[in-house]
């Protein structure tokens, strides 16, 4: 693996992994439904003894990886951002890898990147990944075509370490151009690390611009973060907000930990709980939204 990938070489690879993606895994008919494997904030650090709050990040990825083969095969997993532990140090990635990458030999596997990862470590360790790489400057934008809907990962990571995260005017700008050129009619989800909350100083800074480019365009169905390792879901304008829960800890005993699987249609997603620590309460409930008209 070099030490550097130059930005040629990568969008060549990240194609040749898309295009082997295509021809060789079943996303599903466009108007069947998908199935998703949803992590976020596994926050692996290269100490496998590293614990938090009581937790094991590396125990409950283990867990994770293995309750995800033991189910009914995906058509896709998606690891939402806050991949490493704190600061997206390469022997983080070496072993997030090292339970990743057996799964995403087995599906597609496309991941955002949170305000706890480095960007550059992050792509060159993760290579397994699918979709079609977006040409926005410094920033990770995958789209994929995924049967009945169109996923949508955006990159909120602006300082690495610092709790914030950004979308930035070039990835607005894209985001903006690439909904109004969609035009099959499929549902729209969009992916992206941080949460949307305005008010908060330690979320998406850009939140309400995001917001005001995703609500009016009808095709986006939902929005799906993490960040605040916290199980909730809300709604603003028919637009579903879910936060996805953390693999690696909570932040409060009130919360799950663990992973969620999502059935997406194109009338709307089900969401089923997979709770392996903290509040297992909800474990195994499913929720179901349908999509805004
Ligand atoms: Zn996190």
């Amino acid at each position: 693996m070099p030490i550097q990938l130059d930005r040629r070489g990568f969008l060549k690879q990240s194609a040749a992994l898309a295009a082997a993606w295509s021809l060789s895994s079943n996303l599903g008919a466009a108007d069947a439904s998908t199935r998703l494997a949803l992590l976020s904030d596994t926050h692996i650090a290269a100490d496998q003894n590293d614990t938090y709050r009581g937790f094991s990040p590396h125990a409950n990825l283990q867990k994770v990886c293995n309750q995800v083969r033991a189910a009914p095969k995906f058509d896709l997993m998606v690891v939402n951002g806050d991949l490493a532990r704190l600061n997206g140090q390469q022997q983080d990635y070496a072993a997030f890898v090292s339970y990743i990458d057996p799964l995403a030999e087995t599906m597609p596997l496309v991941i955002t990147l949170g305000n706890h990862d480095d960007r550059k470590n992050a792509r060159n360790a993760v290579v397994k990944r699918a979709g079609e790489l977006q040409a926005v400057e410094q920033k990770l934008v995958t789209v994929i075509d995924a049967g009945p809907c169109q996923f949508i990962l955006l990159d909120s990571l602006m300082v690495t370490a610092i709790s914030a995260g950004q979308l930035g005017k070039s990835q607005r700008t894209w985001l903006a151009g690439y909904l109004d050129e969609q035009s099959s009619g499929k549902p729209i989800v969009v992916f992206v690390h941080h949460n949307p909350d305005a008010e908060s100083d330690g979320a998406l800074v850009d939140a309400d611009k995001l917001l005001a480019i995703l609500k009016p365009k009808h095709a986006v169905k939902a929005l799906l973060f993490g960040h605040t390792h916290v199980y909730s879901f809300d709604r603003q304008d028919g637009l579903h907000l879910v936060n996805l829960p953390a693999v690696g800890y909570n932040f409060a005993d009130g919360n799950p930990v663990g992973w969620t699987e999502g059935t997406f249609s194109k009338q709307g997603m089900s969401i089923t709980l997979h709770a392996i620590a903290g509040d297992t309460k909800n474990d195994g409930k499913t929720i179901n939204l349908s999509w805004r008209a």
